[in-house]
């Protein structure tokens, strides 16, 4: 396979893929393990990556350097939930100093923030994703298979007081399972200002028991809440690198978001690349190769060696993940092994 060269003068454009599709927003994992077992993501009896495998904060700071060089401009960290990495708000702070990084935002099931969010929004950190399905007990245990939804709610609070630029709530919608969530959710955001968005749920999980019949598609979500809110209307999204198609409510009280990766995939899109806690670099969520920058990292690769190994792995980029196609192959990591 041919890779293009990575010219020092003129980086700008090296992360293009053979559809043209520029590459702007890393997806950095600092770890896999977390405190929840949700059934859409991990097993039960999850066992976790050596811990040698993971790279320290140095080497994460390295390649998003290298890949800032190349165009990328946003940080996403994550995991498995990235809060049970000690120190995170050091990897912010260092991320932050790269200079060619305008923003650095998590993803987060929440239970950990009401200690770290204050010391996360003085690092640096600019957004917060949580991840919260269920507002009812019950529901939660069910499906994250641990408790703690109360402690997510106090993060949340704690991180509404730390002036975060936007806190968004994710849920993944299952059907059979989370109908009657829709509508407590939406009413729980608006009220407090959090822009919510319903993700269909994806074949990532480590159980393999995704199925078609699974996915409550963005557009069943959506209907189920106009039958109780009255008819959305379809605006623009603010941000043109967010999947999610969004609606304001007919009052103009709050914006709702629908992101559809398995009924309206927006692959042709698709600005993201990823690095995982034991470093490797993915060109896509459903990726069935991987990029190895933990060797290059540990053997005395040069900086060069690591921008070679990203456009490659972008080079390799397939044009659409291909779910529910004949020819598709779920990738051998589950969801909290890669990062969402
Ligand atoms: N632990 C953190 C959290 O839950 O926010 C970060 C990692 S988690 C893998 C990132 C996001 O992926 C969460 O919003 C989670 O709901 C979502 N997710 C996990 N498995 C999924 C699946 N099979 N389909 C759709 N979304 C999924
Ligand atoms: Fe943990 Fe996030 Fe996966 Fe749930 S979705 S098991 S919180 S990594």
């Amino acid at each position: 396979m041919t890779c293009p060269e990575v010219d020092a003068n003129n980086p700008q454009g090296v992360l293009v893929d053979q559809f043209g599709r520029q590459h702007v927003d890393l997806r950095v994992s600092v770890t896999d393990r977390c405190n929840l077992r949700c059934t859409y993501c991990m097993p039960l009896d999850a066992s976790f990556m050596n811990q040698q495998k993971l790279l320290s904060f140095d080497e994460v700071t390295r390649c998003v350097r290298v890949a800032s060089e190349m165009g990328v401009r946003t940080i996403r960290l994550t995991g498995g939930e990235p809060l049970m990495r000690p120190n995170l708000r050091r990897l912010v702070e260092q991320l932050m100093q790269v200079s060619r990084i305008e923003e650095v935002a998590l993803t987060t099931n929440g239970l950990l923030l009401a200690d770290q969010a204050a010391g996360l929004a003085q690092a640096g950190l600019s957004r917060l994703n949580v991840s919260l399905d269920s507002l009812d007990e019950s529901r939660f245990k069910k499906i994250a298979r641990r408790s703690g939804l109360q402690r997510i709610l106090e993060g949340l609070e704690e991180a509404g007081r730390q002036g975060f630029r936007s806190i968004r709530i994710n849920a993944v919608s299952i059907r059979g399972l989370t109908e009657q969530e829709i509508v407590p959710l939406a009413k729980f955001c608006r009220e407090r200002g959090f822009r919510l968005r319903f993700i269909e749920f994806m074949p990532l999980d480590a159980d393999d028991i995704w199925s078609c019949k699974h996915v409550l598609t963005g557009q069943e979500v959506r209907r189920i809440l106009e039958m109780h809110v009255g008819q959305l209307k379809r605006i623009e999204s603010e941000d043109s690198g967010q999947p999610s198609v969004d609606y304001s409510y007919t009052d103009g009280q709050g914006i709702v978001g629908f992101i559809n990766p398995v009924s309206q995939p927006f692959c042709d899109r698709c600005d993201r690349l990823r690095l995982t806690a034991d470093g490797q670099f993915r060109n896509c969520l459903f990726s069935t190769s991987d990029w190895d920058a933990r060797a290059l990292l540990r053997d005395g690769g040069t900086d060069k060696d690591l921008g070679l190994l990203l456009a490659t792995c972008v080079n390799a980029k397939h044009f659409s993940h291909g779910i529910g196609t004949k020819s598709f192959q779920r990738p051998l990591r589950a969801m909290y092994q890669i990062g969402g």
